[in-house]
């Protein structure tokens, strides 16, 4: 068979936050007009205190960056789009184990979703965001400073969603854009790789920080960051999942407690897929055995897909080579509390 895939169908929070006079973070839904391209998109409004300092333009990034460099500090920086869970304090917590600054940033990337996705809905939720970042780690050491820039900042030529009114500069990477999420999402990654180029021009870190969880996107960025010749180095972090199993995401919030709790098959199914190549290293029968896991809990037509491919250069694969490995990922669309599906996303090394 040619094509192996499928493809059917502190809590230790600064005491200090709580006495704080009350200050809104909260996020407002805006709209963005600009060169008569218009874009929801999520804002910021301006804090009045905060536990963090939070920084809002590319300006101001740069001056605190150049206050590290001048005092000899390592900068880390953890990109997100907020939302925040464990799986992106775990990010944030290797960033400050490993570097003497840690920023943090949340934005709401526009050009990452088409005009049919879920950008206006997204979850949003600042102040309890600031809160996580201000718990400080077991070394009373806290996140050093958020950026949350308003969309005109990174795009400020405006950033309609629909690509073919796009104008201006965007990065492609391409043979490693267009597979798995790729063929689903097809302006997904030219979007990623758009903005955590501008966030690594601004920021210019030491170290960078994306989960497993997302391991195409880790693919993307590390081949971004050779070919563009940044100086940072990009590490990944293992994924962070509930206790049943379910990679932690911002988009869980969609889920029933039912579907919340259905959705443990897919790890399961992963983790067949583990013992199978422990005897068989063909993909077909890896993805067999996380198919039939999944499809205990639910319909066949609700797998995107499950692929067994190359890490470096995502090629589909028909026999796993031992001393190699492989990514064994996965799209499923998951029953949600608005009557809909929501897209659950999940991947394991062999
Ligand atoms: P997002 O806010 O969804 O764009 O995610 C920001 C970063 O957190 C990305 O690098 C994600 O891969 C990472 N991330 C999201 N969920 C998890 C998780 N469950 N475990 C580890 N990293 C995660």
């Amino acid at each position: 068979m040619a094509s192996r895939s499928r493809w059917p169908s502190t809590r230790s929070v600064l005491r200090l936050f709580n006495l704080l006079p009350s200050y809104n973070l909260s996020p407002l839904l805006h709209t963005v007009r600009h060169n008569g391209t218009v874009a929801a998109a999520a804002e910021v409004p301006e804090s009045r205190k905060s536990p963090i300092q939070i920084l809002r333009t590319a300006a101001e990034v740069r001056s605190w960056r150049r206050e590290q460099l001048t005092k000899g500090l390592t900068v880390g920086l953890v990109p997100t789009m907020g939302a925040l869970h464990a799986g992106h304090m775990r990010l944030v917590q290797s960033s400050m184990r490993m570097n003497d600054a840690t920023m943090v940033s949340i934005f709401v990337n526009p050009s990452q979703f088409a005009p049919t996705e879920d950008l206006a809905s997204y979850p949003r939720d600042f102040d309890a965001d600031i809160e996580q970042l201000a718990a400080q780690d077991g070394d009373n050491r806290q996140v050093d400073v958020v950026f949350a820039p308003h969309v005109e900042e990174m795009y400020p030529n405006g950033i309609p969603l629909h690509i073919a009114e796009q104008k201006g500069a965007f990065v492609t990477v391409h043979g490693l854009s267009e597979q798995l999420e790729g063929r689903i999402r097809p302006q997904f990654f030219r979007g990623v790789a758009t903005v955590v180029s501008k966030l690594l021009n601004i920021v210019t870190p030491e170290r960078v920080y994306f989960g497993q969880k997302d391991i195409q996107q880790t693919v993307v960025v590390k081949r971004l960051v050779q070919d563009l010749c940044y100086g940072s180095v990009v590490h990944v972090v293992p994924t962070s999942r509930d206790a049943n199993g379910l990679a932690l995401s911002s988009r869980n919030a969609y889920l029933t407690e039912q579907t919340r709790q259905d959705a443990a098959a897919i790890y399961k199914g992963l983790q067949n897929a583990v013992m199978v190549y422990r005897q068989n290293t063909s993909a077909e029968k890896i993805i067999e055995a996380v198919v039939s896991t999944i499809t205990e809990k639910f319909d066949k037509e609700e797998i995107e897909y499950v692929c067994v491919n190359d890490k470096d250069t995502l090629e589909e694969l028909e026999t796993v080579h031992p001393l190699k490995g492989a990514i064994v990922s996965l799209a499923v669309r998951v029953p949600n509390k608005f009557g809909g599906k929501t897209r659950l996303i999940d991947n394991i090394l062999l």
